[in-house]
């Protein structure tokens, strides 16, 4: 069974706020609003190319779902229905804000199908949260959280790294609280700066600094291997390519393969440790589960490269005993 969203995107509605770093119309790559005669048009042409049954949801994202005004955000979870009903797909999954989840909604959600539902939280620090114009706080993520929970949605947290006045230490503090509220799924997203954003402003009056590549890199393979060790599920890592980001980029830590970079560097640490151990000798064979073979080599050899320099020599090779982040070595000298 393949798993893929019915991606529906419902640009920059519902926001009564304009956080520093959204331009929605930039990341969607869509500004025209989403009609119920689109949602309807667009299931029943997937429904029509599925050849094989799908482990599919139909989701709303983009804006914020349940703030946008009631009665449209009805109509389009009612264009969704019969095809819910239908056993088309397995549910509905929406994004929302924090601040816009009570009792209310999640009964009207519940009634419609949906199943997911992912929170912006983007930081738990409530500093990070008011410079960049989240107009929500900590305590109204730990609220939804706990609510979405309690009445049995599947929870999914997103959050940012390097966000106007974030540090390494608070967004580590903000995984450990995301870990702590056990939700379902998390999207982790280095900030991006976009053209007509409030942090592009501010950047290019030299009063923001975005996180490089490097750094993000860093931050977000700890986060990954945090997560990873908590059983909880990333499901996406850095903002996809396309949707016409790249027209947009200013600055920041953006990069196409940005997930692989950062199991790279995960796999480089735990080697890198395992050859502390083993000082007599330069050359290894390093054998890891056959599907994590590029990410030990590392994007475009990064890994292989980056060992070479300290004077190791290493091939990769394939051991299916083995499981996610963990390898054996064996030393060839
Ligand atoms: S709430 Fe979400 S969609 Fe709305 S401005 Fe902020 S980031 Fe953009």
């Amino acid at each position: 069974m393949k798993h893929a969203n019915i991606s529906l995107f419902v640009p920059h509605m519902g926001c009564p706020h304009q956080c520093s770093f959204c331009n929605q119309k930039t990341i969607s790559g869509s500004v025209k609003s989403l009609t119920p005669d689109c949602v309807t048009e667009t299931l029943r042409n997937a429904v029509k190319d599925k050849n094989e049954p799908l482990d599919t949801e139909v989701a709303f994202f983009g804006g914020s779902f349940t703030a946008i005004p009631r009665v449209y955000m009805i109509s389009l979870l009612e264009a969704s229905k019969p095809f819910i009903d239908a056993g088309y797909f397995n549910g509905v999954r929406i994004s929302t804000r924090p601040d816009a989840i009570d009792e209310e909604v999640l009964g009207i959600l519940k009634k419609y199908g949906v199943k997911s539902i992912e929170l912006g939280a983007q930081s738990t620090d409530d500093e990070v949260l008011k410079f960049n114009k989240r107009g929500h706080t900590r305590q109204d993520i730990i609220n939804a959280s706990k609510l979405i929970k309690e009445k049995g949605f599947s929870l999914g947290l997103q959050m940012m790294t390097g966000l106007l006045g974030d540090t390494d230490e608070k967004t580590l503090k903000t995984s450990d609280d995301i870990i702590s509220l056990k939700p379902d799924t998390v999207r982790i997203y280095p900030t991006v700066v976009l053209e007509g954003t409030e942090l592009g402003e501010l950047y290019k009056k030299g009063k923001y600094a975005p996180q490089t590549l490097e750094n993000a890199v860093h931050i977000c393979a700890v986060l990954l291997k945090k997560f990873h060790d908590n059983n909880i599920k990333v499901i996406r890592l850095g903002l996809h390519s396309g949707g016409n980001v790249e027209e947009g980029f200013i600055a920041g830590a953006y990069h196409p393969a940005f997930g692989e970079l950062c199991e790279s560097a995960i796999y480089l640490d735990i080697l890198k440790n395992e050859l502390k151990n083993s000082r007599n000798e330069n050359e290894f064979t390093v054998f890891v589960n056959p599907s994590e073979i590029s990410k030990m080599t590392g994007h475009k050899g990064c890994n292989k490269s980056e060992l070479l320099k300290e004077g190791y020599i290493i091939t990769v090779k394939g051991d299916e005993s083995l499981s996610k982040y963990e390898l054996k070595l064996k030393g060839r000298k």
